[in-house]
């Protein structure tokens, strides 16, 4: 029987702001959409912590035995500079400040992307579609809003009619933002604009001549909006009503107001059951983010790089120390909260290396099943990983009472508790056992020492060309030799 069955998860849907029993359109079948980033420059830790919520959410899902296709996208066209839509596209500017083709640019951050995602243990989506292949489903979708009177085209580009469309919908549905508001609060600053309202948003935009990032249509030579990308791709992959939406909370408003818009104006319904929001993580009280600087990339993290870091910490530690809030909860990054994370890391890990070194007895004085129902119900109450994690310490004491023969479990129980605690850690927190600092500082010194030793045969070979490359890059690398009378001796710094 799947696990289904026997949890009911509650997920916070940020269109009720109350928590829900989630029921998956076809039952053991789940869609789920999460907004991808935009591949314009490297992924800071706080992009990081909103996939990882994701993943939390996903793992936990499939571990349900739910059947989960998950559809992240990547954004590589239409993503105006600070949102608006007079602005110029953050990948073909970043291409331009640094004389490369938009595409190169888009594969070095994907790359980048997709590289760090990885170390830090996130499971691939199923589907990971790119906006710029599917051009032809964005132009379909603007065609159909244009047909229902709520797009109109204006000197080439063409733009929702919000205004319009709240006449028999409601746009403000998900942010909770009303629309008169909105309209008294903003003004059209230059008067120029090609729109019929300020709060009007773009489909399509016209390009202007040096934009090379364009394609045809009906309209004019010129590329998608960024929250139509969304819209084509969920719906493409998951069909016109899916069951979850996910992404940042800063993308609730303009982003997913938008996307249920021109998903209502298209389809005539909702396009999603469940929508739902992780929250940002801080830096000194302060959203990380690409455009301020204010940020850690995940690469400080791992090397101790970085000004607000006091020494390097392992990819399953940072997940550690974010796994800890909620993902609804914002999180402030410090040193001193990472540094208390990697003790509880440590002290998880060591006690589950020693998991094996138990023996079974005749009976259990531990109840194993309700420490694993709690478990459960931490994670059936939206994904709530901060109690989870407080239950899995409770399992590291009875770790330590079994190991010291305080208490006992029978053969069954043993198992089923190692199964569990197993299976909570590793494969829905996704933590990773350490290679622990002291294997890995080993092996460097080892290749280290072998290539001392190679750089010692080429001089003996008066080789001067190699055993200056050895010393030359090892330098770069920051590893000092220092030739002595009898050895070479190095330092890292
Ligand atoms: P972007 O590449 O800017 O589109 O962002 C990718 C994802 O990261 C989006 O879901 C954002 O909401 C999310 N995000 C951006 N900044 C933060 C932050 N400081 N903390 C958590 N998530 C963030
Ligand atoms: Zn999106």
């Amino acid at each position: 029987m799947p696990l289904y069955n026997n949890n009911t998860v509650n997920i916070y849907n940020s269109l009720s702001g109350k928590k829900e029993i989630f029921k998956p359109i076809n039952e053991g079948y789940i869609g789920m959409y999460v907004c991808g980033p935009t591949v314009y420059s490297n992924v800071h830790l706080g992009n990081v912590r909103t996939f990882m919520s994701f993943d939390l959410i996903y793992r936990y899902l499939i571990h349900l035995d739910y059947k989960v296709r998950y559809v992240r996208n990547i954004t590589d066209v239409g993503h105006i500079v600070d949102d608006v839509d007079d602005g110029e596209d953050k990948i073909a500017k970043k291409a331009r400040l640094e004389q490369l083709e938009p595409m190169e640019i888009v594969q070095r951050y994907t790359v980048d992307f997709h590289e760090i995602l990885h170390q830090f243990n996130l499971l691939p989506p199923n589907i990971e579609p790119t906006a710029t292949g599917h051009i032809i489903e964005q132009i379909e979708i603007v065609k159909k809003i244009i047909d229902r009177g709520i797009g109109y085209e204006s000197n080439g580009s063409v733009y929702f009619d919000v205004v319009k469309f709240n006449e028999t919908n409601h746009y403000g549905q998900l942010s909770g933002r009303n629309i008169e508001d909105m309209l008294a609060n903003t003004r059209d600053t230059d008067g120029q604009s090609d729109k019929r309202n300020p709060q009007d948003f773009a489909l399509w935009k016209k390009a202007e001549p040096e934009h090379i990032m364009r394609w045809p249509s009906p309209w004019s030579d010129g590329f998608p909006g960024w929250h139509l990308e969304c819209t084509a791709m969920s719906t493409k992959y998951l069909g016109e009503k899916f069951d979850l939406h996910g992404g940042g909370m800063d993308l609730k408003f303009p982003h997913h107001e938008c996307e249920i818009a021109q998903n209502e104006a298209c389809t005539g319904h909702a396009p999603v059951n469940y929508w739902m929001h992780a929250n940002m993580l801080t830096l000194n009280g302060k959203k990380m983010s690409k455009s301020t600087g204010n940020n850690i990339l995940p690469k400080e993290i791992i090397t101790g790089e970085s000004e607000f870091l006091s020494k390097a910490f392992s990819p399953s530690v940072a997940r550690f120390f974010m796994l800890q809030a909620h993902y609804r909860s914002v999180l402030d990054f410090s040193d001193d909260a990472i540094v208390a994370a990697e003790k509880g890391h440590i002290r998880l890990m060591e006690a589950l290396s020693k998991l094996n070194q138990i023996e079974a007895s005749d009976n259990s004085s531990i109840d194993v099943k309700s420490w694993k129902d709690q478990c459960y119900q931490a994670m059936n109450d939206d994904f709530n990983s901060p109690i989870l994690i407080a239950h899995l310490f409770e399992g590291v004491r009875f770790i330590n009472i079994l190991l010291d023969k305080t208490a006992t479990l029978n053969i069954d129980d043993l198992a089923d508790f190692t199964k569990t605690i197993n299976s909570f850690v590793f494969d829905i927190l996704g933590l990773q056992a350490e290679t622990n600092d002291s294997a890995s500082h080993e092996k460097l010194e080892g290749v280290i020492q072998m290539l001392i030793g190679m750089r010692n045969d080429a001089r003996t070979n008066k080789n001067w060309k190699l055993s200056d490359d050895i010393r030359d890059q090892l330098l770069l690398l920051g590893i000092h030799l220092k030739d002595g009378k009898e050895a070479t001796e190095f330092s890292i710094s």
